[in-house]
């Protein structure tokens, strides 16, 4: 498919060429590009190590993104690029990567925009060894699986932001004290352990668990019951996670993928840290199943280096981190969004909709368009389409709305990472006819 590709073709056919008989322009084109076995690589040069990704032609662009995104939990668009770059390079990928997110229903309707976030008040200490400070969570409840679990027990490292996820069938605390102990297998016995206080944690059992394994106990403050980004980003993930698989599959199924969840999130790049948990944990980049393509694009890709180095830096930028994400979120408190009419909007849900599926619903539905502009902020909005003969409309309030086009600005996408492309102007609220479900935009 890349000799099929007229661009692609145009570059191989210089590099197929001696150097010398290229012209300075030519050299110039391939610059960046080397051929090997018959096969065009990009050459990406990022501090010491040099790699060779496999350059996607324009026609696989889109199952590549596909692949990546849709197929692997909806990760933010950023996080979708850092996965596709591990391996295979296209130009502008950035960008194209933000436009298939934006108009990605699923992500519209399961996201939560990151500007309503409680804050980062409580900057998180890093312990000195991974595994040091545990990050103690109920996500949940579901609905009761086949297997019988109702919540997930999620276990963050604050230093690596490796997590192990524990589905459970309650929030007692013996569950709790069943999965510290499995964790405590796994990755020894951690010097703190940070929760909220839910009575699971602050039972008598609990506390006695952790006192007789030396383990210190913090309870986070009540106003801020998750009073930090760390724990709410990785819960966003694998909620959106588990409600794409939950439409997919078998709603009682629900934990059943929880291990390839646990994996995705591990082994994608932590944007405060630049790498994976797993190779700041382990030093290197672990490869999974990725199908035939994997086979051309695996070249030279095996680096190892020191955890103990990779460690060190992973404490130092998270408390970077943590200066600059105050910035940010100050910056984004403070900027108002404006919806023109006949914009096409999702409205958020009433979250005190009962039942025990409130978490994995949809959180907004649409798509709505704008038809009024109202006083103090708050806009008329109807369907677009009848339903059973009426047309419903609603008044709600600038918070409550997300824009079709708004991109996915998940996690701290404030910084743009320094990458081999030019970034461009985001456009402004286009007005646009929405997509039908499950139609992605094609190239132009
Ligand atoms: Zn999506």
């Amino acid at each position: 498919m890349q000799h099929a590709d007229d661009t692609l073709k145009e570059l191989i056919l210089i590099l197929e060429k001696d150097n010398e008989d290229r012209t300075k322009e030519e050299k110039q084109k391939v610059h960046n590009y080397v051929l090997k076995g018959n096969r065009l690589f990009r050459v990406i040069n990022d501090g010491a190590r040099e790699r060779f990704l496999f350059v996607i032609p324009k026609s696989m662009r889109k199952s590549i993104v596909v692949k990546f995104h849709d197929l692997m939990g909806h990760f933010a668009a950023d996080k979708t690029v850092s996965k596709i770059k591990e391996l295979y390079w296209f130009p502008y990928m950035k960008r194209y990567v933000r436009r298939h997110t934006s108009m990605c229903f699923e992500c519209l309707v399961n996201k939560v925009p990151s500007g309503k976030r409680q804050g980062f008040l409580h900057p998180i200490p890093t312990g000195r060894r991974p595994f040091a400070i545990v990050h103690l969570d109920h996500l949940g409840p579901f609905v009761t699986s086949s297997k019988g679990n109702n919540e997930l027990l999620v276990m963050i490292n604050n230093m690596t932001r490796f997590v192990r996820l524990y589905p459970v069938r309650d929030t007692s605390s013996k569950n709790v004290i069943k999965s510290v102990k499995s964790f405590v297998e796994d990755f020894g016995l951690p010097n703190r352990i940070i929760s909220d206080r839910g009575c699971c944690f602050t039972s008598h059992e609990f506390q006695r668990f952790c006192g007789e394994n030396g383990i210190l106990h913090t309870l986070n403050s009540t106003s801020h019951p998750q009073g930090n980004g760390m724990v709410e980003r990785v819960h966003r993930t694998i909620l959106s996670t588990i409600v794409t698989s939950m439409e997919k599959d078998d709603q009682r199924d629900w934990d059943s993928k929880i291990k390839e969840t646990e994996r995705n999130l591990n082994n994608t790049v932590n944007k405060t840290l630049g790498k994976t948990p797993f190779e700041v944990l382990h030093g290197y980049v672990p490869r999974f199943k990725d199908g035939i393509l994997r086979l051309f694009a695996d070249e030279e890709h095996e680096v190892w280096n020191d955890p103990e180095k990779l460690q060190l830096e992973a404490r130092e930028k998270i408390s970077k981190g943590q200066e600059k994400m105050k910035a940010y979120y100050d910056k984004k408190k403070s900027g108002t969004l404006l919806f023109d009419k006949g914009e096409i909007v999702v409205v958020r849900r009433n979250s005190r909709a009962t039942g025990e599926l409130t978490k994995t619903q949809p959180r907004y539905r649409g798509p709505m368009v704008v038809t009024e502009i109202l006083p103090s902020d708050t806009y008329r909005i109807s369907q677009l389409e009848p339903s059973n003969g009426r047309l419903y409309a609603t008044t709600a309030h600038v918070s409550q709305l997300k824009a079709w086009r708004s991109w996915n600005e998940d996690d701290d996408d404030s910084s743009e990472n320094s990458d081999d492309e030019p970034e461009v102007q985001r456009p402004k609220r286009t007005v646009r006819k929405p997509e039908r479900y499950g139609v992605y935009m094609q190239d132009r």
